[in-house]
């Protein structure tokens, strides 16, 4: 897999505003966030898309989702409510090739996003 922007986030190389961080997962907010809270959760192993997860990534997941659950909390949306997204591939439009899951609150939303 290539190397993406968030790979140079991970070590370090390009700056972010990092909000939690443990060995398999980083979070940080997203440079162009689209409401008041707007932050990344990634896993720090190069996982291109849902598409590319296999069972040896289970843990992983469940670390990300564990972090979702404090960084919501930290940043006080766990009971205003928040949207988890995952864009997966070119309709989508994914465009960094890195698994993340965006996580966005801090105002009402709307729906359908399409
Ligand atoms: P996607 O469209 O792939 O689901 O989302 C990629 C997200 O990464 C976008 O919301 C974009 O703003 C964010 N992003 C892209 N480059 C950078 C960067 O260098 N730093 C940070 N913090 N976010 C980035």
């Amino acid at each position: 897999m290539s190397e993406t922007i968030f790979s140079k986030i991970i070590n370090k190389e390009i700056p972010a505003t990092i909000v939690y961080e443990t060995d398999t997962v980083l979070a940080f907010k997203d440079i162009n966030p689209v409401a008041p809270v707007h932050i990344l959760v990634i896993p720090k192993k190069e996982i291109k898309n849902v598409n590319s997860l296999t069972g040896d990534d289970k843990d992983i997941l469940s670390n990300m989702f564990e972090a979702v659950k404090i960084i919501v909390e930290e940043q006080g949306i766990k009971e205003s409510g928040y949207r988890l997204v995952i864009n997966n591939g070119k309709d989508a439009l994914q465009s960094v090739e890195h698994l993340h899951i965006h996580i966005i609150g801090g105002k009402e939303l709307k729906w359908p996003p399409c």
